[in-house]
């Protein structure tokens, strides 16, 4: 599997920085936003290092689908998968991509406003 030694996320991996874990597969993670901006704030990632979603779909699809799925079984463990909720990937500088380690946000428990500029 792919490890950065100076990436968050995969440190997050090896289990050396705690989390809130909500749902784990093989391949998958998902934890709690350690800053949540919605009622239910979840991250899903790929357990080896990607730098970018964009990157990801380049190298390897079938792991992008394995985040999308597991984003749903996140939706379903918060309850929120009939009441609705979004998937957002910031990739880059411009989207303000903080964190260079694939990782989707998964947002609901509460109305979302449109998405957009003003949208983390
Ligand atoms: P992004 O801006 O899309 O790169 O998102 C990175 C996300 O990681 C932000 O929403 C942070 O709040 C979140 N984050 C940073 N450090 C941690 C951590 N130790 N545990 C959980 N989430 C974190
Ligand atoms: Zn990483």
């Amino acid at each position: 599997m792919a490890t950065s030694s100076d990436c968050l996320f995969c440190t997050i991996v090896a289990g050396d920085i705690p989390n809130d874990t909500v749902y784990e597969t093989d391949t998958v993670l998902a934890f709690r936003d350690i800053t949540p901006r919605a009622n239910s704030h979840v991250l899903v990632i790929p357990k080896s290092h990607e730098d970018t979603l964009g990157q990801m779909a380049d190298d390897d699809p079938t792991s992008v689908a394995e985040l999308f799925t597991a984003a749903r079984e996140v939706a379903r463990r918060e309850g929120i998968e009939e009441t609705g909720y979004r998937v957002v990937s910031n990739v880059g500088a411009d989207a303000g991509q903080e964190v260079f380690h694939v990782h989707v946000h998964v947002l609901g428990a509460q109305k979302l406003g449109p998405v957009g500029p003003g949208q983390r």
